[in-house]
């Protein structure tokens, strides 16, 4: 190669490297840019992912027979679902503390919603969001209400149900593990009131869990969170629940350590069903019973907000004193735990009028 050419070539591509370093200190996002539209430029049709709830139509003309008209009609929500979905991957689950229901669907992409719509009602629905992470579609639905989905299959379509808890269960409990994350409760040096509080509602579930009764329970926290005030008690009022127990370790009021021990619940006095008392003492007795531990009886506490805010049957066990030495350190057992849990247990069992 002549040499001229040599030194042309070397500067026209110094030029362009130029150019190319540019455009990319000017624009940092250039390559994400360029990345999405080529995505969006590979795909066969239109992409949605955000809101699709618009796409939910109660509409007859997408329905090909008459039998597809009637299976319908007993349901809220049909998706169709291509062949190449395995039915089985599909799973449903829920998170009723925020009233969502997660559908995922492996094997479905971003035009999942234009090449297959969904008919049915958006009765009960005040959101559905769809996202794809993964090759997995997720639909994300968002209710007015505490709902238990239900899922049918009947060939390549997918029904989605939504029933509410009180047409499912014969009783429905919930439980509150007070305190959680950045709120300790009641502190003595690195023990934690929270966490006692979680371990007694872990150790209750389990007795829920093996329980052959038709009650639906639900937990405002089964982990180190801390939801807020009223979205504990709107777990209950939701539900209108048969009993509310919110679950607390108590302590003096100096938080200093004392000879002070035993076990108290809280009750509403002006509560509307006026049945929170009678919950309340099938609960401390049975508590005492399992736990061998003092009395300190039941007290009544309207000036507590998840006894006041709660419409249902409500509440609140102070299990022992954190600040008492000897209680202390049963209360920090696992077996100590799971007494506490029997004594609350048999004391909503015995209210729901189920004594075994
Ligand atoms: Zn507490």
């Amino acid at each position: 190669m002549e040499e001229k050419v040599v030194a042309f070539l070397s500067s026209f591509s110094m030029l362009l490297m130029g150019i190319c370093l540019i455009v990319l200190m000017r624009f940092p996002n250039f390559h994400a840019t360029a990345l999405a539209l080529s995505e969006q430029a590979g795909q066969s049709g239109r992409s949605v992912s955000g809101s699709v709830l618009s796409m939910l139509k109660d509409d007859s003309s997408l329905l090909k027979t008459s039998q597809d008209y009637i299976e319908l009609q007993q349901h809220q929500i049909r998706l169709e679902i291509p062949t190449s979905v395995d039915m089985d991957q599909i799973s449903v689950s829920e998170k009723y503390m925020s009233k969502e229901i997660l559908l995922s669907i492996p094997g479905v992409g971003d035009t999942y919603f234009y090449d297959y719509p969904m008919i049915g009602k958006t009765e009960g629905i005040s959101d559905m969001r769809y996202e794809v992470y993964d090759h997995v579609g997720m639909i994300d639905i968002s209710t007015n209400h505490i709902f238990e989905p239900e899922i049918t299959q009947s060939g390549n379509y997918l029904y989605l149900d939504f029933k509410r808890p009180k047409k499912i269960y014969d009783y429905l409990v919930a439980i509150d593990a007070g305190h959680g994350a950045e709120d300790p409760g009641a502190v003595q040096g690195d023990v934690y009131e929270k966490d006692i509080n979680l371990g007694i509602v872990r150790q209750l579930k389990k007795l829920f869990d093996k329980d052959k009764h038709n009650i639906g329970v639900y937990y405002t926290r089964l982990k180190d969170t801390n939801p807020d005030f009223p979205d504990r008690v709107e777990l209950p009022n939701d539900l209108k629940t048969d009993a509310f127990v919110s679950v607390h370790i108590n302590s003096t009021d100096s938080g200093r350590l004392s000879g002070i021990s035993g076990a108290s619940v809280m009750y509403m006095v002006t509560d509307k069903t006026g049945e929170s008392k009678e919950l309340a003492g099938y609960i401390l007795d049975h508590m005492l019973f399992e736990m061998g531990s003092a009395s300190k009886g039941l007290v009544p506490g309207d000036e507590l907000y998840v006894l006041r805010m709660t419409d249902g049957p409500s509440v609140l066990c102070e299990c022992g004193f954190l600040t008492n030495p000897e209680e202390q350190a049963l209360l920090r057992t696992k077996e100590y735990q799971r007494k506490i849990a029997m004594g609350i247990y048999l004391g909503i069992l015995q209210k729901l009028g189920i004594e075994d």
